[in-house]
Formats: C-alpha cells, structure tokens, sequence
C-alpha cells in the first residue's frame, strides 16, 4: 500500500500544540473584546501566513468587527530576510479614523510590521495596534513590539499553523521547528 508522505516527519519537535494555540487565542481573544468594546475595531490580516490564526481569533473576538487583508513579502523561499519588501495586495477598507488591529503571524527582525504600520498610519486611522501569534525578539534589528502577543519564542525557523517553508507545512495544525536539514540539502 501507498503512505502519503509525512510532513510530520520533518518537524524536530513541537513548540505550540494545537490545544495551547486553541487557549491562548481564546485569552488573547477575550483581551481584544474587552480592549475594544464599542470601538468597532478592523482586523487587517498579513497574507498569507496569518491566515490560521486570524480565522481562530476572528472567532475569538466577541466584538463587531470588520476584516480586511494586505499582502507584503520579506523573503521568499528561504529562512534568511533577503531585505526587500515587496507590496503586493492592498486592503479594501478605508482606515481614516478607525481603530486598527494589524495581525501577523510572526515578528522576527520587524521590518515587515513596521513597513505595515508606518504604511496604515499614513492614513490616519484612529489607532493600530499590533497582534500577533508568535513573536521572536531574538531575530530584531528594527526597533518595534507587538501590542498582544501569543507566544514568544526562541530563535528558531518554525513551520505550521499558517507559517511556511517554502509555501509548505502551512496546514500543519502546529508550530513546530523544520529539521533543518529539510533546507540545508
Ligand atoms: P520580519 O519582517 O519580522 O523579519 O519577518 C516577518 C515575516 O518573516 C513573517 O511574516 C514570516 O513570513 C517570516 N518569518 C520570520 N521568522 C519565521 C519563521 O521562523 N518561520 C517562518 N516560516 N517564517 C518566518
Ligand atoms: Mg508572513
């Protein structure tokens, strides 16, 4: 009989499983419909690596909410920034005095967030803020924190739950650490 391949097999272990994840987005989630009761705030999601955990906290979120999407690349194929910033997809929405709620997946060196904040501020929104799923503060070389954060996590290149080698493993229902020589042969 045929096996599908495994992409388990490719994971050095398991840094967030999926019932942490689960309970974390509902804290933080419950965080957010407290922060911004009546505020009517817009939830705008990175692509593509956001999309996991903006479908959970959208859930999460027990507050009337809007929801909108950019798309911006810090590197491709790679786990190493190659330092360009491409902008690829706009969101809809005009922002001009609405509270903002930016949500990523990660926050490694910060130049992708801050390109996005700096970009949304622009256009005079009442506020944004920044969420996101996992943060990694050893990887920062511009100056910028996330306003809720799920996990902090060690320097390491992660896979799952939306984040990707490669544009793979992003239906892993996990975080996990890729072996690395999964990109180093
Ligand atoms: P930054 O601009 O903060 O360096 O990087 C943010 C982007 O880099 C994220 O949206 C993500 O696409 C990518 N990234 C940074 N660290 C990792 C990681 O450990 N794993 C994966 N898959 N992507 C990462
Ligand atoms: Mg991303």
């Amino acid at each position: 009989m045929m096996h599908p391949y495994d992409m388990h097999q490719d994971i050095e272990r398991i840094l967030v499983s999926e019932t942490e994840l689960r309970r974390r987005i509902e804290e933080v989630g419950g965080r957010l419909s407290r922060d911004y009761a009546g505020k009517r705030p817009i939830f705008v999601g990175v692509l593509k690596g956001v999309v996991p955990f903006f479908a959970a906290m959208a859930r999460a979120v027990q507050i009337p909410c809007q929801w909108d999407f950019l798309s911006v690349t810090s590197f491709e194929g790679g786990t190493e920034s190659t330092g360009q910033l491409t902008f690829r997809k706009d969101i809809d929405h005009d922002i001009a005095g609405r509270h903002v709620v930016i949500l990523e997946d990660i926050l490694d060196s910060g130049r992708t967030l801050k390109f996005v904040k700096e970009l949304l501020e622009r256009r005079h929104p009442a506020s944004v803020r920044i969420c996101t799923l996992l943060d990694k503060p050893a990887g920062r070389t511009v100056e910028l924190e996330a306003d809720y954060v799920c996990f902090t996590i060690p320097k390491a290149f992660v896979v799952g739950f939306g984040l990707d080698y490669d544009d793979y493993y992003r239906n892993l229902p996990y975080v996990g650490v890729l072996k690395p020589q999964v990109y180093q042969d």
